[in-house]
């Protein structure tokens, strides 16, 4: 079809619960996404190509040629970056994107979350600010997607009486979660399982989890994790209400006026104009920014792009005297929130959590002891010690968003489309620095209360943080000088164009943050006008 009351531009986490909403809702939906519908059999278990570690690759796209971006370093040297290179700042690509190779912690942000430039003040040369909307306005569409996708976690959090129980029961500790847990205790920290978009028994059809070792950054092989391309997109298409287009890059959005009319959209190298009564983006918040630079929309006021953020992780590992990893995946069990806010002198705060089971490769190229050598026999036989005995505390931190942090158009370099790459130049705010090193001393206590006989950590610093839970670059608000989008969405000035990705988020919480994606997806969508 050449028309659609809507069209979405990206599959993945916003998206995929946009097009669910909106073909429920009666409209007729065009999804269109860059990559290919992925599974376990396309995607794989290469331990140096996947989205944990992408050395030489990854397993979902996009394809590494004619695909480039430009990194610009805190020092101010740019670089032409490959989708599988750090600088880059990939999610994923295709049906479900982020959501068919994710762990699933599925983590609803915290009321002050929502609340940081009220609570803590706007740290100088920062952009924090307020959302415009509160925690309890997205509570309803949090409960909708976590019941929608399907999320293991048990009873709700106490703090919120009126909340329902998780879907599904939380997945038991593991060996290693139930070691943390008694140094939680004695430490007098509270802690709760992970939530987890992971199906801890059958559910919708679909299997429970199989514990296998390969969860983060792989697809499942058993399908039972839950992402948009398992739920909200086959729930779409089960309408009769959507197409899905795959294979297809939207290059421009067309407007006149104040309405957009339509996408150009490029299939095996020929482009078509699809015309549309209302325009969705969701095709993560680097390209959503470069998709609206590149069609000249809601940059009015210069906003379309800052604050790019995303979340630095507060990590610390120790070794234990016996053998903790029980290799039961999909591994991340254990979580506390006690320190989310509420810390003197720091702005914000984050949550720490164990990790899913790490890959031995992983373990040898992230986990490093400055004492072992880093091949050869004194390497293996660290391995041998130490694989089964290492102990993790890590999560997000809250970032505070510096609006020079930013994408923007690179004027040289550009795709195979012959379009110019996003420019990623800038970096967070010195307050993340600090917050983040104090997150780290708390995650090296609870290692040390669980008995570490040793701790490690590394040095933070000031640097551009986006990647996987990149966020933030079409701001949310009230103001059209200070943010992209309203409070429902819709770009200032703009009749029927939305946004609904990581891209509105103010600020990106002290927790993963694809639950508040899909939930802000989903309340959008519930706004469009049809
Ligand atoms: C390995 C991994 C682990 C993660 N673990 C967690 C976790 O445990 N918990 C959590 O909360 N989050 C996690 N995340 C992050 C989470 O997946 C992302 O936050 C989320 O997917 C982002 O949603 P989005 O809608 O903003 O964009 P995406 O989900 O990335 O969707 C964007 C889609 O748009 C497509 N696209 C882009 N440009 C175009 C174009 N021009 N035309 C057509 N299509 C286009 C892309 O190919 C992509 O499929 C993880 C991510 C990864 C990769
Ligand atoms: S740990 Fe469970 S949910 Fe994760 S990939 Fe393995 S079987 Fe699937």
């Amino acid at each position: 079809m050449k028309r659609y009351d809507a069209v979405i531009v990206g599959a993945g986490a916003g998206g995929g619960i946009a097009a669910m909403v909106l073909a429920e809702r009666g409209a007729r939906v065009l999804l269109i996404e860059r990559g290919r519908w992925l599974d376990f059999n396309t995607t794989g278990r290469d331990h140096l190509r996947n989205h944990r570690l992408s050395l030489y690759g990854h397993n979902t796209g996009p394809e590494l040629e004619g695909n480039p971006r430009v990194y610009v370093s805190p020092t101010g040297k740019e670089t032409k970056v490959r989708p599988h290179e750090g600088g880059w700042n990939n999610v994923a690509s295709g049906v479900g994107s982020g959501t068919v190779v994710y762990g699933g912690q599925a983590w609803r942000f915290h009321p002050l979350d929502f609340r940081m430039a009220s609570t803590y003040g706007v740290p100088e040369g920062s952009s924090l600010a307020d959302w415009p909307i509160s925690h309890d306005e997205l509570a309803p569409h949090y409960e909708a997607v976590e019941w929608a996708v399907g999320v293991s976690g048990g009873a709700a959090h106490p703090g919120y009486p009126d909340r329902r129980d998780y879907p599904m029961p939380a997945f038991p500790f593991t060996k290693k979660g139930r070691t943390l847990r008694a140094g939680a205790e004695k430490l007098g920290w509270e802690t709760r399982p992970v939530p987890l978009l992971i199906n801890s028994i059958p559910n919708q059809g679909r299997d429970a989890c199989a514990a296998c070792q390969h969860c983060v950054g792989f697809a499942c092989p058993v399908d039972a994790k839950n992402g948009t391309h398992n739920t909200a997109i086959p729930r779409a298409m089960a309408t009769g209400n959507c197409d899905v287009m795959t294979h297809a890059v939207v290059t421009k959005v067309e407007k006149s006026g104040s309405r957009v009319t339509g996408v150009r959209v490029v299939v095996d190298g020929e482009e078509t104009l699809i015309e549309a009564d209302t325009v969705v983006l969701a095709a993560s918040a680097i390209e959503t920014a470069r998709l609206m630079l590149l069609s000249d929309l809601g940059n009015e006021h210069d906003q379309v792009g800052r604050n790019l953020q995303g979340h630095y992780y507060a990590v610390a590992w120790g070794l234990m005297p016996d053998p903790v990893q029980d290799g039961v995946g999909p591994g991340a069990s254990i979580s506390t929130t006690r320190f989310s806010h509420g810390n003197e002198g720091i702005v914000g705060g984050g949550m720490l959590a164990d990790d899913f089971v790490v890959l031995p490769v992983v373990f040898a190229k992230w986990f490093q002891n400055p004492a072992v050598p880093k091949w050869g026999k004194g390497h293996k036989d660290w391995m041998r010690y130490a694989y089964r005995r290492f102990l993790t505390a890590m999560g997000p931190v809250h970032e505070i968003p510096h609006p020079d942090c930013r994408v923007t158009l690179d004027p040289s370099v550009k795709d195979k489309y012959g379009l110019p790459v996003a420019r990623l130049s800038g970096t967070t705010h010195p307050e993340t620095v600090r917050a983040t090193e104090f997150m780290v001393a708390r995650a090296k206590e609870w290692l040390i209360a669980s008995g570490c006989e040793e701790v490690f950590s590394s040095p933070q610093e000031l640097h551009l943080s986006a990647g996987q839970h990149q966020a933030g670059t079409c701001r949310m608000g009230d103001d059209p000088r200070t943010s992209v989008v309203d409070r429902n969405g819709k770009v200032h000035g703009m009749e029927n164009l939305y946004v609904a990705d990581g891209s509105v988020h103010v600020t990106n919480g002290g927790f993963n943050p694809v639950l508040t994606i899909m939930a802000n997806a989903h309340r959008t969508a519930g706004m469009v006008g049809l």
